[in-house]
């Protein structure tokens, strides 16, 4: 369970921000608030990950001190298995979500794309594997199910209005160029022309460095997924393109059956697993 919310709690996701804010030669810019009025609903996605927890925390701490705990769900996104049966996703990440949210006393769901049975078709449908400059593995599988589910919720509270929902995520500046350009807080393009829905995404944890996202962990016991006990930095897919190769060959090691069922994938489809290093190469090094 998560320890009881510290004296200074009333500012402590403000105080966070602020903490880890730019240097003062940078020249800031005016710190964005969420507004939980606005919104019917507020959807925090959880992949299970370090990220995803300390999101969970955060948003669900910002909620009970501005007394809006009831709008909270989170969702976790099903990326489904290969035809060897084997899950894209770390076992058990989909639990550790569930239980974050029950410790935070918040509903929790998880759903799958409609379109696609798992990212493994998705992928090979498209016939290259996800990169940088072309995420329709996220888009299609988390994105978009993101979106159907806040039109499920739409339905469910029955508005008759477009429901206004809040997509809280655990992307950090740390991570990349890109996710350190955006914005806190926007409009998501999934708004739909304000006819169906009006997102916004939030970015709560985007300051923060990963020894600060583990502190948060131990100070407030948030649990972690067991990977990452076993050397792991990252969570989600198993057999990430993006991930560091460093990274990979340690789920090579930890996952074998997985990563040989992706080697023949990469043969079959012909095209290199990361620009760097192909899966039969991370595999030898997994093996050496
Ligand atoms: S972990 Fe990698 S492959 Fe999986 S959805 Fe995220 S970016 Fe795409």
């Amino acid at each position: 369970m998560p320890k009881p919310l510290p004296p200074c709690a009333s500012s402590c996701t403000a105080a966070q921000l602020a903490l880890f804010a730019p240097p003062a030669a940078t020249p800031a810019a005016p710190a964005a608030e969420f507004d939980w009025d606005r919104q019917h609903v507020v959807v925090i996605g959880d992949s299970g990950g370090k990220d995803s927890g300390a999101t969970v925390h955060t948003v669900c701490r910002a909620a009970e001190e501005a007394g809006q705990l009831h709008k909270v769900r989170v969702l976790h996104c099903d990326l489904g298995s290969t035809p060897g049966g084997h899950s894209i996703e770390w076992p058990g990440a989909a639990d550790v979500a569930r239980r974050r949210a029950a410790a935070y006393g918040v509903p929790f769901a998880v759903r799958r794309s409609t379109r696609w049975p798992s990212l493994w078709e998705r992928i090979l449908s498209h016939g290259r594997w996800p990169g940088h400059f072309a995420r329709f593995c996220t888009s299609d599988t988390k994105t978009a199910v993101g979106r159907v589910y806040i039109d499920e919720l739409a339905a469910e509270l029955r508005l008759g209005e477009p429901i206004r929902a809040g997509y809280a995520m655990g992307m950090r500046a740390e991570e990349s160029k890109a996710r350190a350009q955006k914005p806190v807080i926007e409009r998501h393009r999934m708004s739909g022309k304000g006819t169906l829905r009006i997102v916004t995404t939030w970015l709560p944890i985007q300051q923060l460095t990963t020894a600060e996202v583990w502190q948060l962990h131990e100070e407030h016991g948030i649990e972690r997924h067991e990977a990452y006990d076993r050397g792991m930095r990252r969570l989600s897919c198993r057999a990430c393109p993006l991930a560091k190769t460093e990274d990979l060959v340690r789920s090579a090691q930890l996952n074998p059956e997985l990563f040989a069922e992706y080697a023949e994938a990469e043969v079959q489809m012909g095209d290199q697993f990361k620009k760097s290093i192909s899966l039969r190469e991370i595999i030898e090094r997994a093996r050496s």
